[in-house]
């Protein structure tokens, strides 16, 4: 019997059964970048560990089965205050900064969502719930501002387990006089006059962009409908971000659920603290490429702890996912015919996405065409072992020989062109020549 998946849903703070709302289109809808810096390696477990569900997902309900949403935050005090800082226009800053996310997800092996909407395209859909938030008495006008009234709505603080009067007390929520409760949040705020013309927008209250908040309310529920299956982020965004986006959209859209299972993945920390730009501890995706370490490498490193604890970053983490990935590319070359995925290590997914048991299980399977196609899906084993192992230092070596080789064979010194390719045998490297005249290598 197939196991089924549970997930720990931090609305009812326990492991639940998930039954999709409709299994012929289940949906998910994850937080993703604000575009104004390149994303550091807690950015990137997010986006890893939502990948990994996404892969299971699809796995259990067929590919087309599956919407996964995750926006493109391009509008924000942040990206405005970057661009600024880089005397640039905001849209080259959110154009390069996004073309990076993409180029560090990708070689980490991360697929892309279905949908992934920019914020700045659906200013009108925010629009229209702040409207119907102010229609129905849920939010306010106030000093150029729209603000929602957290006490208006009842179930305020049910996700994060906070009371209203707690609010505040260690939460960033900025208190202004014009707020009737401190813990009210912007919907819309005013242009201020030195403003980036692209970061402004017409709207019934004036000029002004929209608040962080309702830009994942109305890019979610455009794309997936006013309840869908899974929402995800980063466990920092559970207050205010998440317990805002409830509010607001159960408000604005009476007899809605918004999202079923809430879903938060853990710190990745350094020294046992969030990585985190304000910090100042974080290390981007990119740093740690050009330094020559794999895609693949991270990707398994962000996974070695349960998504929803925190994973304390440091080399050894590094060291350990190099040395197992080492050892599964050398084997690789026996293991060319795709088998079945291990069903332990699905049932070990099932049980709240548990990696640590998943990976466990793969270094224990006998059958490698089984711990290959497992691999596979779980986003490891996309370069050849040539490729993975090329820029591990020897290469430099074998591909001077195989060009000094390739010059023997031009002036015809077979004997030459044999003992080089007996001396690369040697070292465990086999030569193959093509009918281009290149010459491919590989180890033994
Ligand atoms: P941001 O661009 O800061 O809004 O973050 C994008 C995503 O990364 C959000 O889901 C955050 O919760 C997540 N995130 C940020 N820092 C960390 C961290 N140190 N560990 C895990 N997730 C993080
Ligand atoms: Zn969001």
């Amino acid at each position: 019997m197939t196991p089924t998946l549970h997930l720990y849903n931090t609305l009812t703070r326990r492991k639940e059964a998930f039954a999709p709302i409709d299994p012929a289109n289940v949906r998910m809808y994850v937080c993703g970048p604000t575009v104004y810096d390149r994303p550091h390696l807690g950015n990137a477990r997010s986006v890893v560990v939502y990948d990994v569900l996404y892969r299971l997902l699809m796995r259990l309900y067929g590919k087309e089965h599956v919407t996964y949403v995750r926006n493109i935050t391009d509008v924000d005090d942040k990206i405005n205050a970057a661009a600024k800082a880089n005397n640039e226009p905001i849209s080259a800053l959110t154009t390069r900064i996004e073309g990076w996310f993409h180029d560090d997800m990708a070689a980490l092996n991360c697929e892309l969502p279905n949908k992934e909407p920019h914020a700045t395209a659906h200013i009108k859909q925010m629009i229209r719930i702040i409207e119907q938030l102010i229609d129905k008495k849920y939010a306010y006008v106030a000093d150029g501002h729209v603000l929602f009234a957290v006490a208006s709505y009842k179930d305020y603080g049910a996700l994060s387990g906070r009371k209203l009067d707690e609010l505040i007390a260690g939460a960033r929520v900025e208190v202004e006089s014009y707020k009737k409760h401190p813990g009210d949040f912007v919907l819309w705020k005013p242009a201020e006059p030195d403003d980036d013309p692209s970061s402004v927008f017409d709207s019934p209250w004036g000029k002004g962009r929209p608040g962080w908040h309702i830009e994942c309310s109305a890019m979610s529920t455009t794309y997936l409908g006013e309840d869908f299956d899974i929402h995800g982020g980063g466990a920092d965004l559970m207050f205010p971000h998440h317990e805002n986006e409830i509010a607001q959209s159960r408000c604005a859209l009476p007899g809605s659920h918004f999202a079923r299972y809430w879903v938060h993945n853990g710190f990745l920390t350094v020294n046992g603290e969030k990585m985190s730009k304000s910090l100042g501890n974080f290390i981007t995706v990119r740093d740690l490429l050009d330094k020559g370490v794999k895609g693949e490498v991270i990707r398994l490193a962000l996974l070695t702890a349960k998504y929803n604890e925190p994973l304390d970053w440091n080399e050894k983490l590094v060291h350990d996912a190099k040395t197992t990935l080492d050892k599964f590319y050398r084997y690789l070359d026996t293991w060319d015919v795709e088998d079945e995925i291990s069903p332990h290590v699905i049932k070990a997914l099932m049980d709240d996405l548990n990696m640590p048991r998943a990976l466990s299980i793969v270094l224990s399977i006998e059958n490698a065409s089984v711990v290959v196609s497992t691999l596979k899906f779980l986003g490891f084993l996309k370069s050849t072992p040539e490729e993975w192992f090329k820029g591990d230092g020897v290469d430099n070596e074998v591909e001077n020989l195989i060009n000094q080789r390739i010059a023997a064979k031009k002036a015809k010194n077979w004997a030459e062109a044999d003992r080089i390719r007996k001396t690369l045998a040697d070292q465990g490297i086999i030569l193959e020549d093509r009918p281009d005249g290149t010459t491919d290598w590989r180890r033994a």
